[in-house]
């Protein structure tokens, strides 16, 4: 007897069944573009259907060259690309799952000079500004769009899903904002949403009865002048008439500055607007956004808020992800911390994605986890990012493992990463791990200082370091005063911190201090990360935006950094403008460009274009980076040892991050 009932019972569609209530939500990989590309795509895709998903959505595939979101980005227009497409549907199929593909045109969101959109309006997101298309071209985009659904049907595709949210070409028709036209295609609202409902009526006329059609629907906006919420409920009842069998939710374009799927989203945030729409259509609606644990997934259908719950970073992170909950082994799932550093961020710089804590997503065709012929005895010592996926993978390879870490818990960096305000979700992550140490028997010797006399004693085969790093001290006059302090004082040792404080370093710690040090003000429940962000939760503004709530912070920081460039370019593609966002609403003073020269009883002193400032302050804070840690690694080699491996931020602490420890942890465990 499974936990989740409600989540895995199956869901009929009259003429077709799905198995469960998961939907695989779609994502581009970015191999859809690769050398060989789908062969690794069937690959992705069949673990996951292999995992037990109900319904498997691919990335966003365009109807035709000009709307695709880049040039050669994927398409599908002709018979020669449906073979590439069945080797996807057969694998899936193979393992018992069903998918369906996206159709997403681009319009003004293509980053190419050919874009084409409604009207001639650019968007922020977009260095190219679109062609308005001629009546004749929205005519023959529809033809492509019913010519593409039907080539997804031949290539064995169980339905497709027309992407209609998000900030894309069908959204674009259907808001006023981006469509200025004055033809049958704009104007009033019947007329801009004419658009996707020849779209769908014309599909369901070539596609027939039995074919899956999901509609994708912008129910909140998020951008000004958007839909109103009687706009919504008009298309969704209009899109269920034309023909669609399943409404999905989308929420907010690209464009938005309302963050919607980072891991500051409390959980769940957006079902509200799923579970209102629902009551005003028969056919079954499909929720979204910050579902990442079967309990919530559960919570969700069995309270009957969707009939659906749409996962995909949830689906990198952990292909069996159904299955480990149809099991009861929750406890065993690799849980999506919401990040989006290995997944979108990667897609966005044009680079394959994966998974910042499963990294052997989307390398399913590269070998690895091969059991090993024989099994040795290997030490890790550290248990921090790196040590935990490198000890994990080589115990799940049959190698015998023993942990030395000298806390008391384990964790690493993970531990202070996960009190940052929006970043509990490493708490998952934790979980994860010790259960699956656990399961595989890895023996742990916490609050313990490896030492070179015990490790040589034990006559280890390896010995793995992953001791990690250490702050980056300073040479500023007066580094030494009381009012100094490191991001461990303030994150681990919970030192007091004043009302005024200076944050030496603008990198991703010194953002996660400030955040920290403003938390009792910061958004922890669903309702003040809706004003903060300006998110009408009444659904009676348009596009849903009301206006965000000022917000009075507890503490004055400064944040400053030598550099002149802006403060936090290096964060996260698509998350690095939240947190700077989130600071300038807390009125954070960004300085860049200083010359730190003195740190007294007054504060910190530095110049700036030559001119001497000083920021009056009670606390000066070191977030300056760090400095590789494995003086173990020296002394074993002193004595002879030559089975010695470093790995993560003992052996670089430049560019070190938890995606690249977890990853190098990996392909160390994967090759001893
Ligand atoms: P970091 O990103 O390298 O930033 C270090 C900061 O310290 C920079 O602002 C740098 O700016 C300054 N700095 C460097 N050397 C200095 C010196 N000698 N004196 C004074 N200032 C100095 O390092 P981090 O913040 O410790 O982060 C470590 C890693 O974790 C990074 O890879 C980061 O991306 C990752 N991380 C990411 C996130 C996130 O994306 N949200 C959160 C946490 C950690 P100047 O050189 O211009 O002064
Ligand atoms: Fe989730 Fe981060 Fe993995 Fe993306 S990289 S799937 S957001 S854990």
């Amino acid at each position: 007897m499974t936990h989740y009932n409600k989540l895995l019972e199956p869901l009929d569609l009259g003429f077709t069944q799905l198995k469960n209530r998961v939907l695989m939500g779609s994502m581009h990989t970015g191999l859809e573009e690769e050398k060989d590309g789908f062969t690794k795509l069937a690959a992705f895709y069949a673990k996951r259907a292999q995992g037990g998903v109900g319904l498997i959505v691919t990335g966003g595939v365009s109807p035709n060259r000009l709307g695709a979101l880049y040039p050669f980005a994927a398409k599908l227009t002709n018979r020669k690309e449906v073979l590439k497409h069945k080797l996807v549907t057969d694998a899936v199929h193979a393992h018992g799952g069903k998918i369906a593909m996206q159709i997403l045109h681009g319009g003004r969101y293509s980053f190419h000079p050919f874009a084409l959109a409604p009207s001639r309006i650019k968007a922020p997101i977009n260095k190219f500004t679109p062609f308005a298309m001629p009546g004749f071209l929205v005519e023959s985009t529809i033809r492509d769009y019913v010519r593409c659904a039907k080539l997804a049907q031949d290539a064995g595709y169980d339905g497709v899903e027309i992407m209609g949210s998000e900030g894309y070409l069908i959204n674009q028709f259907i808001v006023s904002h981006t469509n200025k036209r004055k033809d049958k295609w704009g104007g009033n609202y019947a007329n801009r949403m004419r658009f996707p409902l020849e779209i769908v009526r014309r599909i369901r006329q070539q596609v027939g009865s039995n074919f899956i059609l999901i509609y994708r629907l912008s129910m909140l906006d998020l951008v000004k002048d958007g839909s109103s919420w009687q706009e919504v409920v008009e298309l969704a009842q209009a899109i269920e008439k034309a023909g669609a069998t399943l409404i999905n939710t989308g929420i907010g374009w690209h464009e938005t500055k309302v963050p919607t799927i980072a891991t500051m989203v409390p959980r769940g945030a957006f079902t509200f607007v799923s579970q209102k729409l629902r009551t005003h259509v028969t056919i079954p609606v499909i929720t979204t956004n910050r579902i990442n644990t079967p309990e919530l997934a559960e919570e969700i259908i069995a309270s009957g808020m969707a009939d659906m719950v749409s996962m995909a970073r949830p689906m990198l992170a952990d292909a069996d992800f159904v299955r480990k909950a149809a099991e009861n082994k929750a406890d065993e799932i690799n849980t999506c911390i919401g990040c989006n550093q290995a997944c979108l961020d990667h897609v966005f710089m044009k680079k394959v994605a994966s998974c910042l804590v499963n990294p052997l997503a989307c390398r399913e065709t590269e070998p690895h986890m091969v059991v090993v012929k024989r099994q040795k005895n290997i030490a890790v010592i550290g248990a921090g990012p790196a040590g935990l996926s490198c000890s994990l993978t080589l115990a799940q390879r049959g190698h015998k493992v023993t942990i030395y870490e000298k806390d008391t818990m384990l964790g690493g960096q993970f531990n202070i990463a996960k009190q940052i305000p929006g970043k509990e979700e490493f708490n998952e992550t934790l979980r994860y791990f010790s259960v699956m140490l656990n399961k595989y028997q890895v023996q742990l010797k916490l609050g313990t200082v490896a030492t070179v006399d015990e490790l040589c004693a034990h006559k280890f085969d390896d010995i793995v370091i992953a001791t990690g790093i250490v702050p980056r001290s300073l040479d500023i006059e007066g580094i030494n005063h009381p009012k100094v302090l490191s991001y461990l004082d303030v994150l681990k040792y919970k030192k007091p911190v004043g009302k005024k404080v200076a944050i030496i370093g603008a990198g991703g710690i010194g953002f996660d201090v400030a955040e920290y040090l403003l938390s009792s003000a910061h958004n922890d429940n669903l309702l003040e990360f809706m004003h903060l962000w300006g998110i009408d939760n009444t659904l009676t503004e348009r596009g849903g935006l009301a206006k965000p709530q000022p917000i009075t912070p507890i503490r004055q920081l400064y944040m400053l950094q030598r550099s002149e460039s802006k403060l936090g370019k290096r964060l996260g593609k698509t998350t690095g403008w939240i947190h700077r966002e989130s600071l300038k609403k807390h009125q954070v003073k960004m300085i860049a460009g200083a010359n730190y020269t003195k740190i007294d009883d007054v504060g910190l002193h530095y110049v700036q274009n030559d001119k001497h400032h000083t920021c009056e302050v009670d606390n000066v804070v070191i977030c300056a980076g760090q400095e590789s840690y494995n003086i173990l690694a020296l002394e074993l080699k002193n004595h002879g040892y030559d089975n010695v491996h470093v790995v993560g931020g003992a052996f670089i602490a430049k560019e070190l991050d938890a995606k690249y420890a977890i990853y190098e942890g990996a392909k160390l465990g994967n090759s001893l």
